[in-house]
């Protein structure tokens, strides 16, 4: 079994609040939210950071943005902005090693980021 949170969420052996899914992403709640929406896309196949996206895996990372672009049209919240973002290694400050995007929409949000 992997021990890859995200693969274990993906597996369905994690719980998670679904909010998106087909052959290649994922997309869940976050459960500690940073905006009224926190939406986790992540790719079903492990990639365990942006460091690790090829030539091999890139395609999947494009249906994951065709996947935020559904779903925040389909939310309602495309007309007034979201923002996607992606942690990437220690200084990006990633704390789960699988990649993942995160859609934050809801409130007027900050810039830059800390
Ligand atoms: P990052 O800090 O970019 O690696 O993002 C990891 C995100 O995963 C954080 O926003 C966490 O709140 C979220 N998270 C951690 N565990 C879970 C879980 N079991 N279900 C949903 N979201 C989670
Ligand atoms: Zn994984």
């Amino acid at each position: 079994m992997s021990e890859c949170l995200f693969c274990k969420i993906v597996a369905g052996e994690v719980p998670s609040t679904k909010v998106y899914e087909d052959e290649y992403v994922y997309a869940f709640l976050d459960i500690d939210p940073k905006a009224p929406e926190h939406i986790i896309f992540v790719p079903k196949q492990h990639i365990g950071s942006a460091n690790e996206i090829s030539p091999d895996n890139s395609a999947v990372i494009a249906k994951i943005f065709e996947a935020i672009s559904k779903v925040a049209s389909e939310k309602g919240f495309a007309d007034n902005g979201y923002r996607v973002v992606n942690n990437c290694g220690e200084d990006g400050g990633q704390t789960v090693g699988h990649i993942h995007f995160h859609l934050l929409a809801g409130r007027q949000l900050q810039w830059p980021p800390g």
